[in-house]
C-alpha cells in the first residue's frame, strides 16, 4: 500500500467473537504489526481481561495505569497508559485483570456504553487505526468496543461449530447499530486456523462463505504453532518469524483490509 502523507484521524476497528480461542488475539497483535510495518501508526488496545493482547506484545503490566483507569476517569489523559511497543509505529494501551471489575464499575454510570469512544476520542487523531481486542463476551465491555468502532473484524476459527453464536453476534452488532452508533460498519469475517490438509477445515470454510458471501476476507490465515511460540515470545510472528507464511499472511490481511478502504 501507498505510504500516508499524514496521519489520523484514526478508524477504528473492533476484532470480536464471544467464543475464546478463535484468533482474536493473535489477529490484533500481527494486524497491528503488519500495519505499522505498511507506516501505518496504530493502536492495539487490549480490552479483555486477560491482558493476552499486553502479554503478547512483551508489555508487563505492573502497578502502572491501564485502559481500566481510563474507564473509570474519561478526563484522564490516555497517554498516562499508552505505551510503545518494540514494533516502530505500533502503540499498545494495556489491560489486566483490574479490567473484570469494569463492567460492575460501569453498570450504573450515565452513558455507559459510550465510555471507551470517549477515552479514544483523545487520542484518535495521533493514530492512523486502532484495533480493540475485545474479550469473549457480549457484554458490556464488547458494547463499549461497539459504540467506540468504525468497523467490526470477526475472526472465525475453521472448525465444526464456528458458525455457532455468529448470528448472535451480528444481531448485537445491530443493535449497536441501531441504538447507539448509526455508522458502524461489518469490515468482514477472517477465516482463522485453516488446515488446508483437513477436509473439515475446507468445509467449514465452503459453509462461511456460502452463508455471508463478499464479507469473508480473501486472506485465510493457516494453522501453526508459530503463533502460540511468537506470543511467548512477546513479538509479533512478522517479527518473531518474518519469512513464515503465517507472518505474510497478515501482511496480506493488512494490504486487503487497505484495498477494501477499511483503513487508509
Ligand atoms: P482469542 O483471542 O480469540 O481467544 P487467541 O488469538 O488467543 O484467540 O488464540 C487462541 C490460541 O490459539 C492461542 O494459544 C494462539 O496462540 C493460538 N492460535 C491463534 N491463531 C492460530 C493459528 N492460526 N494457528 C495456530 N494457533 C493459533
Ligand atoms: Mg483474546
Amino acid at each position: 500500500p501507498a505510504p500516508l502523507d499524514s496521519h489520523g484521524p484514526a478508524r477504528i476497528i473492533a476484532l470480536c467473537n464471544q467464543k475464546g480461542g478463535v484468533g482474536k488475539t493473535t489477529t490484533s497483535i500481527n494486524l497491528a504489526a503488519s500495519l505499522a510495518e505498511y507506516g501505518r501508526r496504530v493502536l492495539a488496545v487490549d480490552f479483555d481481561p486477560q491482558g493476552a493482547l499486553s502479554a503478547g506484545l512483551g508489555i508487563t503490566v505492573h502497578d502502572v495505569p491501564t485502559v481500566y483507569d481510563l474507564l473509570l476517569d474519561t478526563k484522564r489523559d490516555p497517554r498516562e497508559a499508552i505505551v510503545q511497543s518494540s514494533t516502530p509505529n505500533l502503540d499498545v494501551l494495556p489491560a489486566n485483570i483490574d479490567l473484570s471489575a469494569a463492567e460492575v464499575h460501569l453498570v450504573n454510570e450515565v452513558a455507559r456504553e459510550t465510555i471507551l469512544a470517549r477515552v479514544l476520542r483523545h487520542v484518535a487523531g495521533e493514530y492512523d487505526v486502532i484495533l480493540i481486542d475485545c474479550q469473549p463476551s457480549l457484554g458490556l465491555l464488547t458494547v463499549n468496543a461497539l459504540t467506540a468502532a468504525h468497523g467490526v473484524l470477526i475472526p472465525l476459527e475453521c472448525e465444526f461449530f464456528a458458525l455457532r453464536g455468529v448470528a448472535l453476534l451480528i444481531e448485537t452488532i445491530d443493535k449497536v447499530r441501531d441504538r447507539l452508533n448509526p455508522s458502524i460498519k461489518l469490515d468482514g469475517l477472517l477465516a482463522t486456523m485453516y488446515d488446508p490438509r483437513t477436509l473439515h477445515s475446507r468445509e467449514v470454510l465452503e459453509r462461511v462463505v456460502e452463508a455471508f458471501g463478499d464479507d469473508v476476507l480473501e486472506t485465510v490465515i493457516g494453522r501453526t504453532v508459530k503463533f502460540p511460540d511468537a506470543s511467548v515470545s512477546g513479538v509479533p510472528i512478522t517479527e518473531f518469524a518474518p519469512e513464515h507464511a503465517a507472518a505474510q499472511a497478515y501482511l496480506r490481511l493488512a494490504r486487503e483490509l487497505v484495498a477494501r478502504g477499511a483503513v487508509a
